[in-house]
């Protein structure tokens, strides 16, 4: 069996510089013992998981806080959330992903143009939370834009924007607002998935893009396992299998794809030796 990786994998810029900015901080002495994060810093329990080990707490809401700095996600974060970290006076640690914030900017003109916005994306997740807090009461005009959540699939956004032109507007704005790593690692996926009969998607459970990735693959009909470790591989995923792709998401680790790879690897060469 072949094994093919995407040629893009690792962390994505936003993921990158979230970390960067936790380490530093956690760094600082007078920090020590009180650096939050509110909500998972990057969706990935792994890496959240090793932060925590160098003294970082995962926090839910501001509430008990008296003291110290709160790390706002690479997701962002609602206004009233950052109202109130400046409220308490806590250090308030901006780790928002620029393309994020690009995004945010674009919201805030549109409302002040007095556009009606319309968000494609999954609700639950913090991106679009902060997003709708933004929008704020939606504004009775028909005039549209429509943006996506970074990490939105381009299928999924077209078809959303086929919805929308259904309805009645006087002038439509489109943005594309799917970030370029997002959209590259799609591509990626699309490409192996003419040549592999199974895929392999790595990265966390909680993750977004990786779990676009992983419905990118299931849409094609092609067997594809979403996982978060090379523990969760099995020997029974790659039988009667001809070529294997291995694809991340933008909170995966390069040395997670690695022992994934590996595993696939000594997998392959057991059932040979069985054979
Ligand atoms: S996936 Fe894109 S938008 Fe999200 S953190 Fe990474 S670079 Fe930023």
């Amino acid at each position: 069996m072949r094994i093919k990786i995407a040629s893009h994998s690792g962390f994505c810029f936003g993921v990158k510089r979230a970390i960067n900015i936790a380490e530093r901080t956690l760094k600082e002495s007078r920090h020590t013992n009180n650096t939050y994060s509110l909500g998972s810093i990057i969706h990935n329990p792994q890496v959240v998981g090793d932060l925590s080990k160098k003294g970082l707490k995962v926090i839910s809401g501001i509430n008990n806080i008296k003291k110290g700095a709160v790390i706002i996600s690479s997701h962002g974060a609602t206004i009233e959330v950052i109202e109130k970290i400046k409220k308490k006076r806590l250090d308030l640690i901006d780790a928002t992903c620029p393309f994020v914030k690009n995004v945010h900017n674009i919201v805030r003109d549109l409302k002040s143009s007095g556009y009606r916005i319309v968000i494609i994306g999954d609700k639950k997740h913090p991106e679009v939370k902060a997003l709708l807090g933004l929008v704020g009461r939606e504004a009775k005009s028909n005039k549209i834009a429509v943006i996506s959540q970074t990490t939105q699939s381009k299928d999924n956004y077209l078809k959303g924007v086929a919805g929308l032109l259904k309805k009645d507007f006087s002038e439509l704005r489109i943005f594309n607002t799917i970030c370029n790593d997002t959209a590259h690692r799609q591509a990626l996926t699309r490409d192996l998935l003419k040549e592999c009969d199974v895929m392999v998607v790595v990265g966390g459970k909680n993750s977004a893009n990786t779990r676009r990735l992983w419905h990118i693959c299931k849409e094609r009909g092609v067997d594809s396992y979403h996982i978060e470790t090379d523990a969760e591989l099995k020997e029974e995923y790659f039988r009667r299998k001809g070529c294997a792709g291995v694809v991340s998401g933008a909170s995966t680790p390069d040395e997670l794809v690695k022992k994934v790879v590996k595993k696939i690897k000594e997998l392959n060469l057991k059932r040979k030796r069985g054979k």
